[in-house]
């Protein structure tokens, strides 16, 4: 079998976790490091002169010039948690690197932790991470599709028309050669108008959309994309064309990673 480089691609290994964010100190170091890249900066008056003390073993800052205090964690998610910065660092590691998600279950096992911690922490890193792509706006080669996504009755129709699932769209940018670089999703009806609103907000031009020829998407062309449409006949044929092959991917990995991770 060929090797697919997106499987074969480098990561993080635990063992480089470890030595990289293993201890208290230094995941405050990477906080520190990520928060103020260029010394410290007080919230509150802009001063970069202070002093540092600890409390309870928490790391502080005194600023020089005005009465504020501070923590790496202040005003960030986790700011007065209870549960170790370690734990925080080790969640993170874990449900960023999992191709097919983690549950909370799963998450609570790996920290040692309750289950509503773990449910706790993983929904605040979800938050954090939906708000970090929420701007994103994908150019040029785009392939675009729309899907429908779980419900809790079983039976009735697939695809399009399914009246028991949650519709939602999918973009994925692509390189020249058709691999997939930046994916948007949003759950949303597939009307004229919400698509354009999707469209609007996650893309940008110069914008070549690929679609099977649904409707709605037609509305890329009067926000002046090429729109690049394939009329398949059919979800199956459409699944097949290499030209939604990275927006087909995308899906198929999105539709494993939520019935393995949630299904009972
Ligand atoms: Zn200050």
């Amino acid at each position: 079998m060929a090797m697919n480089r997106v499987q074969f691609q480098r990561g993080l290994s635990m063992v480089e976790f470890m030595n990289q964010y293993g201890t208290r100190e230094k995941c405050e170091a990477a906080l520190v490091a990520s928060r103020w890249p260029s010394g410290f900066v007080c919230p509150a008056c802009g001063g970069a002169s202070r002093s540092s003390f600890r409390r309870e073993g928490r790391l502080y800052w005194q600023c020089a010039q005005c009465p504020h205090q501070c923590s790496a964690t202040s005003d960030s998610i986790f700011h007065r948690s209870k549960l170790p910065l370690t734990s925080w660092f080790l969640g993170m590691h874990l449900l960023t690197q999992a191709k097919n998600n983690v549950s909370a279950l799963e998450l609570k096992r790996h920290l040692g932790v309750s289950y509503a911690t773990a449910w706790l922490v993983k929904h605040k890193l979800l938050e954090v991470m939906r708000l970090r792509e929420e701007d994103r706006q994908l150019t040029g080669r785009v392939e675009i599709d729309d899907a429908y996504l779980g419900g809790e009755l079983s039976g009735g129709k697939s695809g399009r028309g399914s009246e028991n699932k949650v519709p939602f769209v999918a973009a994925v940018q692509t390189t020249e050669t058709g691999k997939p670089h930046l994916a948007c999703f949003s759950a949303r009806p597939f009307t004229k108008e919400s698509i354009r609103e999707f469209i609007a907000h996650s893309t940008v031009l110069p914008l070549t959309l690929v679609s099977d020829g649904l409707g709605c998407f037609a509305v890329a062309a009067e926000l002046g994309a090429v729109h690049d449409r394939t009329v398949t006949g059919g979800r199956k044929a459409s699944v097949e064309l290499e030209q939604f092959r990275a927006v087909n991917t995308i899906l198929g990995n999105l539709k494993t990673a939520l019935t393995g991770t949630y299904t009972p």
